[in-house]
């Protein structure tokens, strides 16, 4: 199966390019795209760049001009959910665009007319990474992951975004690659392992963890990837 693994920085492909050793890369749009075979299945690896515009050309180029029939997308969030802690592992159950707002037409928060307030995220993966997670030993939150331009480093903006979507975790990339995939067709896998809680020290905790929290993050993709089709 031809398989599409994302995230949005360097940091958080980086351990999975380690992972998959050999590898092949090209340019296309202004990115790098890397290619390899992994337990029987081909691979296209990349990061975006922050934020919901690269993710939707990256996550674009890798089902179109790639040809991926399943997208998986590892990285790190910010938690709201006070029972998420540095390095706790989520999974989008859905996804929505926290900072999408013409409610001053009357509609909710997060949705355009002909689109939709939150997309779901394919079960058939959440369940096959709850067998991962017993399988592992490690703690999965299945959860709301909601998705903005803006790096949250403020409570009070964490706080809104909780009661407005009722969500659990916050990044910059999940719901534009979930829109991606629904309109494609394609079923995806958002997992991000927390970095920060989105309060006031969110940077420097953000700063001190990346590392760490992309490792756990794609080491848990990984483990996907050998599961998929066996
Ligand atoms: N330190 C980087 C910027 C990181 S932006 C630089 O200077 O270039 C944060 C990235 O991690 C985004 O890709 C986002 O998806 C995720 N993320 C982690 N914590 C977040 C938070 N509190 N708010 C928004 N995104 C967060």
């Amino acid at each position: 199966m031809k398989i599409a693994i994302m995230g949005a920085m360097p940091e958080e492909i980086a351990p999975l390019l380690e992972r998959v050793g050999e590898y092949t890369s090209s340019e296309y749009a202004g990115n790098t795209y890397y290619e390899a075979s992994y337990k029987g299945h081909s691979l296209v690896i990349a990061y975006s760049k922050i934020g919901k515009v690269f993710s939707t050309l990256t996550a674009s180029t890798m089902l179109q001009k790639f040809g991926a029939e399943v997208l998986l997308f590892s990285g790190v969030a910010g938690a709201i959910n006070p029972e998420l802690k540095i390095g706790d592992l989520i999974a989008a159950t859905k996804l929505c665009q926290h900072d999408l707002d013409i409610t001053a037409f009357g509609h909710p928060y997060g949705y355009v007319p002909e689109g939709k307030q939150f997309i779901e995220a394919d079960a058939a993966l959440i369940s096959m990474a709850k067998e991962v997670a017993s399988e592992m030993g490690v703690k999965l939150m299945e959860g709301i992951i909601a998705t903005g331009d803006q790096f949250v480093a403020d409570p009070v903006r964490n706080r809104w975004i909780g009661e407005t979507f009722n969500a659990d975790a916050l990044e910059m990339e999940g719901a534009s690659v979930a829109c991606v995939c629904d309109a494609m067709g394609v079923p995806f896998f958002i997992l991000r392992s927390i970095s920060d809680a989105a309060d006031m020290d969110a940077s420097f905790s953000f700063d001190a963890f990346l590392i760490s929290s992309a490792q756990e993050s794609a080491n848990f993709i990984i483990k996907m990837v050998e599961k998929i089709g066996h």
